[in-house]
């Protein structure tokens, strides 16, 4: 027998709907590259976007064509967001930070048929025009006066002119929720990067899922920062969330050093944010060293990779509850928050911090397995490693034009490339990438809980561990570390430092100081450039 339910379409223009109707008034503040603050709300952006909408339909762009995006976080940004999934197309954030062949064959590979363009990154996309083939048009997110010349780039079109026109009343189509309504190359830390398409269906349900009180628990008191870059997996849900929570919404534009976003957290009362925890050590850097406050900030969502137990303790004294949480691009992202049970209230504060340093355990609608080599299911004791798997209905099932792929080769389950242990409370801890595991004397190590260790001491700023080969040992740990400004830091300090905390065979063997490690396009340690320093 049948449910006899209405089967209303999980939509993304469902979500702009319902932000308009009970939350219109509430707030929308975005920051441009000059710092001027721009004010608006929930109504105007259903009314720009649907003005949007339509200029997509001047320009001739058929469903399912996808909108490429280069840009910061921005409310022009979030127009297209609504404007190009809401209307049938596919929102294609790009990276800009990513290398540009790179944007290059991304662009290609995905067969963007426009490209929105923040104004300070026109210079980039000068440098690649003639490569962009499949771009009919080039879209600069300004106005006719803030429209930069540009003689490679003759056609140029302003933002605000080509909605300018255009009256703010269209239908959001009927569309099939299962269609297509996001597109996000993994940032290739790994490998080549790889597109992963987002139905309105997984949005949707992924924007619910991240907020329920224990994961970003997002609600209309709120004021959100999506710190985390719009191209890096739809800032992790946060824009779609907050619109449908009805929050306030801080976009902090390119600028996302210390003072500014202090100041965005201070003058417009932010009580959400979340990014990868290279971002935070600018902010919490500048904070401490002025003794300065983050009031009204509650909590802060950490994760891309592992946020070390001392910033936890950093936030935590200036009152903010940091949430620890695992996703990745395929993943929608976010799948695995760290969130205490009603069994941890008791913990000690000690035990607290270290259960902090996990993952966390998997959100409802993700299903996750921890495997050994024979395929078998590893024992959820907290120390046995194994390969995670997931599946759920925000996880890819496949790439975007790619029709075999490894990582889907288990039958219904998508194998992250992660290693993992899971405690017998069904906390997941992230060993390592299996790629940056380290294997010696036939034990592995984890690089990740090396540099957690590192990154304590106070003349250690960042800190990353790789594998050196060995003749005896098959693998040993390198660490490399960026020395903190006034502080020092020698082998020493080093083995004073690990000594008492692993096993003696897992202490480092070597140390280099360097005055930068290089970093991903999403902001992560690039083990792999690191590697070639050895
Ligand atoms: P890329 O693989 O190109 O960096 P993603 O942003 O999709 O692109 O990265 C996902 C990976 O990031 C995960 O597989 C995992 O290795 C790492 N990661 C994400 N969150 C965490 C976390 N909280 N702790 C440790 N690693 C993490």
């Amino acid at each position: 027998m049948r449910g006899l339910m209405m089967d209303v379409p999980l939509l993304v223009s469902s979500i702009l709907r319902h932000a308009e109707t009970s939350h219109g008034d509430a707030e929308i503040v975005s920051r441009a590259a000059d710092g001027a603050l721009h004010r608006s709300t929930y109504a105007e952006l259903a009314a720009r976007s649907r003005k949007l909408a339509r200029a997509l339909d001047r320009l001739g762009l058929a469903a399912g064509d996808r909108v490429g995006t280069l840009a910061w976080n921005s409310q022009r940004h979030l127009e297209i967001y609504f404007a190009a999934s809401g209307s049938g197309r596919v929102c294609h954030t790009v990276n800009p930070r990513l290398f540009p062949e790179q944007i290059v064959d991304i662009v290609a590979h995905a067969g963007d048929a426009v490209l929105f363009v923040d104004p300070g990154l026109v210079p980039l996309v000068e440098t690649l025009a003639d490569r962009l083939t499949s771009v009919r048009a080039i879209v600069v997110l300004s106005t006719e006066d803030g429209l930069p010349r540009s003689e490679r780039l003759p056609g140029l079109l302003a933002y605000e002119t080509l909605i300018a026109g255009e009256p703010d009343v269209y239908a959001w189509p009927d569309l099939n929720e299962r269609d297509a309504a996001g597109l996000c190359y993994t940032s290739g830390t790994t490998g080549p990067p790889k597109g992963v398409l987002y139905s309105h269906r997984s949005t949707v349900l992924h924007a619910l899922t991240v907020s329920v009180p224990d994961c970003f628990g997002f609600k209309a008191a709120d004021a959100v920062m999506p710190v985390v870059p719009m191209f890096h997996v739809n800032a992790w849900g946060l824009p779609y969330a907050a619109a449908m929570a009805g929050a306030k919404l801080v976009m902090p534009g390119p600028r996302l050093d210390g003072a500014s976003l202090h100041g965005l957290v201070r003058g417009e009362g932010v009580t959400m944010t979340a990014g990868v925890p290279t971002v935070w050590m600018g902010l919490l850097d500048w904070v401490e060293a002025r003794g300065e406050t983050l009031a009204p900030l509650e909590r802060v969502g950490i994760g891309g990779s592992a946020c070390p137990p001392v910033m936890i303790e950093r936030f935590a004294a200036l009152g903010v509850d940091v949430i620890h949480a695992w996703g990745m691009t395929e993943t929608s992202p976010v799948a695995v928050v760290n969130r205490p049970k009603r069994s941890q209230a008791a913990l000690s504060p000690e035990a607290r911090l270290a259960l902090g340093r996990k993952q966390g355990r998997p959100l409802f609608g993700v299903e996750l397995r921890a495997v050994g080599p024979s395929g078998d299911d590893v024992a959820r004791d907290g120390v046995a490693f194994g390969a995670m798997l997931v599946r759920g209905p925000c996880v890819a099932s496949r790439y975007h034009g790619s029709d075999n792929d490894g990582a889907f080769a288990d039958e219904g389950w998508f194998a992250t490339g992660d290693v993992v242990t899971v405690d017998p409370d069904g906390f997941v801890e992230i060993v390592d990438r299996s790629k940056d595991v380290i294997k010696s004397g036939g034990e592995w190590i984890s690089s990740i809980e090396l540099e957690n260790i590192a990154v304590e001491h106070p003349g250690v700023r960042e800190a990353a561990v790789v594998a050196r080969a060995d003749p005896r040992w098959g693998e040993r740990p390198v660490l490399f570390v960026v020395p903190s400004e006034d502080g020092s830091f020698d082998e020493a300090e080093m083995a004073e430092l690990f000594e008492g905390r692993v096993a003696r065979w897992m202490v480092p063997t070597e140390l280099r100081l360097l005055p930068e490690l290089p970093h991903t396009a999403t902001g992560k340690l690039q083990k792999s450039a690191i590697r070639k320093l050895l």
